[in-house]
């Protein structure tokens, strides 16, 4: 670890199997970097299928005693992991501004989101319930109770690398699971400080596992978490590509799935929004996390009437609020992009678009004085079918606003892409906001906002976008199966 790093408390640097830190049992360890500067931070164990197996064997044990404890038992534990996070906001932030490059600001606002899941599945834990169905039999009771699905296997992404654990493992502890969990390569420190906090909190051993795995080794693990017959469900948020590898290899064991995979978010002005607040939202929904987020918006569709206003003032609010830097530096809102893969794939469709006609506002290519992973915060007009930029998911800081002249061409627009996650609307009209509710193909649609994620809603997608729900009641009914009993001859 080098000198600056010294100072991240809660740092762990090993695997985690059966309450105990590990390494891993066959490979060496591979170095987690921090993409501001591409130091070194500290190296993980590079785990393998072996390790993989482990865990999950560690977390079928761990179910046979977990599933028995009680709501209120589960609830408790939920609620101190909360309060060991909120202590610790502050250390938690630093390490993912570290590894992920988010600026501080943030980093805090990910563990104020994040932790919120466990303190709501800390309350939900007590909720799930059954249900009695009125019989249509003479003296026979239909009764339904919900039950744990056993061993969940959890695979994350970067991008928010502890809102999405927390989502996840909050549910199923509430549901009584046990687990493994597999962080993207990128990010795993945030994921082993969560997790060390969680035992602090009184988790038993073996309820919760981490694997740390280089890419090299994340088919191999995958393939375990997926195929194990000891494993009931797999979690997974990442692209859609990932998604379904892994559904596929589900499949060979009829798994349930929770998949949280890419979305093409729209973005839709139309004449009668206020301008001012639809390019505020439109700053939220384009720039947090410098737009690697399944969630941020991908296409801005303007009504002609309003688009040279809303053009106008979207720029001026990037120009004058997008300042680029490494995340730990004071007055930094947008950070570095977190691989060198990323900073490829978002200059490489800038550079298609522009090839092919599209005009840059703000923007336009990498920071170099700043760094090779800062991109500049870019808007596009000019934007064309032909161009890749106008279909793909971008997940970079890149603006794309087009113009439309109907609400239904908004629509067709708008509904014209595999993927159905998020979607944005701006209008003040009250039956203009019902249609667009009830037509959008997507799991969410936000009126009028640029925000729409919290712990009470349900999210997910539609389509492409994945199977099943996160958050709310329903998150943790996920984790459940539904038995049915009959009691006849009464
Ligand atoms: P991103 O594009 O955000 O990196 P990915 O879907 O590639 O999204 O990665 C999300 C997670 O999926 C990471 O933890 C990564 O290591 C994991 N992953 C990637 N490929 C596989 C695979 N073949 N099997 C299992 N996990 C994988």
């Amino acid at each position: 670890i080098t000198m600056e790093y010294r100072h991240l408390h809660l740092l762990k640097k090993q695997g985690y199997i059966n309450g105990e830190w590990v390494n891993a049992k066959n490979n060496g360890s591979f170095p987690v970097l921090d993409p501001a500067n591409d130091k070194v931070i500290t190296d993980v164990p590079d785990m393998d299928a072996s390790d993989a197996k482990a865990a999950v064997d560690a977390a079928a044990c761990a179910f046979k005693t977990w599933r028995d404890t009680t709501a209120k038992e589960r609830s408790s534990i939920l609620r101190k992991w909360f309060d060991n996070c909120q202590k610790n906001t502050e250390h938690l932030a630093e390490i993912i501004t570290a590894e992920a490059g988010k600026p501080m600001i943030e980093s805090k606002g990910e563990i104020v989101y994040g932790n919120s899941f466990l303190e709501w599945y800390a309350d939900t834990a007590r909720h799930i319930n059954g249900e009695v169905i009125p019989s249509p039999w003479p003296n026979k009771h239909i009764m339904v109770t919900r039950h744990p699905l056993g061993v969940v296997s959890i695979i994350t992404p970067w991008n928010f690398p502890f809102a999405m654990i927390t989502r996840k493992v909050g549910a199923l502890l509430a549901a009584g699971c046990t687990c493994v969990i597999k962080p993207a390569e990128d990010t795993p420190l945030t994921a082993l400080a969560a997790v060390e906090l969680a035992l602090q909190a009184g988790v038993p051993k073996g309820v919760i596992n981490v694997i740390t795995s280089s890419r090299k080794n994340a088919p191999g693990v995958g393939k375990v978490l997926c195929e194990d017959p000891q494993v009931g469900c797999i979690s997974f948020t990442g692209s859609t590509n990932v998604g379904k590898i892994l559904y596929g290899m589900a499949a060979k064991g009829i798994k349930r799935v929770s998949l949280e995979l890419g979305g093409n978010a729209p973005f839709i002005v139309f004449p009668s929004a206020d301008i001012n607040h639809a390019a505020d939202q439109a700053m939220l929904a384009k720039f947090r996390n410098n737009g690697q987020a399944c969630v941020g918006a991908n296409r801005f569709l303007i009504h002609q009437d309003v688009f040279d206003q809303f053009v106008q003032c979207f720029k001026s609010k990037i120009q004058d609020r997008c300042i680029l830097g490494p995340g730990n530096k004071e007055g930094v809102t947008c950070g570095p992009l977190i691989n060198d893969a990323q900073v490829k794939s978002v200059s490489n469709l800038v550079d298609d678009a522009v090839s092919k006609g599209a005009k840059v506002l703000v923007g336009g290519k990498i920071a170099k004085s700043i760094g090779e992973k800062f991109y500049e915060s870019t808007m596009l007009i000019n934007v064309k079918k032909e161009m890749k930029i106008y279909e793909e998911e971008i997940f970079g800081p890149v603006a794309v606003c087009l113009k439309f002249k109907t609400e239904s061409e908004a629509l067709e627009i708008a509904n014209s892409t595999k993927s159905g996650l998020a979607s944005y609307v701006f209008t003040k009209d009250l039956g203009q906001a019902f249609r667009m509710s009830r037509q959008l193909e997507f799991g969410m649609v936000a009126i009028n906002d640029g925000v729409l994620s919290s712990a009470e809603p349900p999210f997910g997608g539609v389509k492409e976008s994945g199977i099943g729900r996160e958050g709310s009641k329903h998150g943790a009914e996920e984790y459940t199966d539904i038995k049915y009993t009959l009691f006849s001859a009464l």
